[in-house]
């Protein structure tokens, strides 16, 4: 699999409804979902909701780190934002974690952007 691809991937069909997930927040930019196999008491997923047929915003979709660029500021904040949003709902703004795997190499399998959004027990550091 070309990790870059810009394929469609399993991230698409939650967005389209087309498969079920647990939805923590969405608006028009943005959803979050519940982690199908959550690493703590709160394990949610925040993705763009964007294929729009935007070449680029589609590879920044797929690899933030290699494709963002000044224009994806909005979206890059909104995403921020609304990992807040889901912090507060799901009762950790206390005390939570915000990870992006981007790259093979940092354990990305799901090649659509996502911020893993954790809390709900004492995180440690450094990650493994
Ligand atoms: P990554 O390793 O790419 O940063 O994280 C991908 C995440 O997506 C993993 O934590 C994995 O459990 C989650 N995931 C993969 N497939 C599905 C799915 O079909 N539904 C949900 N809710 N989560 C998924």
């Amino acid at each position: 699999v070309n990790a870059d691809s810009g394929a469609p991937t399993i991230f698409d069909k939650i967005i389209n409804k087309e498969i079920p997930s647990s939805i923590v927040y969405e608006d028009e930019k943005v959803l979050a979902f519940r982690d199908i196999s959550p690493q703590a008491p709160v394990h949610v997923l925040v993705i763009p909701k964007f294929r729009d047929g935007l070449t680029e915003l589609g590879k920044v979709a797929n690899h933030l780190v290699l494709y963002a660029d000044a224009r994806h500021g909005e979206i890059l904040g909104q995403l921020l934002y609304a990992a807040k949003i889901v912090a507060e709902k799901e009762g950790i703004a206390d005390g939570f974690r915000v990870v992006i795997n981007s790259g093979a190499s940092a354990c990305q399998s799901v090649y659509h952007l996502h911020l893993h959004v954790l809390g709900g027990r004492q995180m440690n550091w450094p990650p493994g």
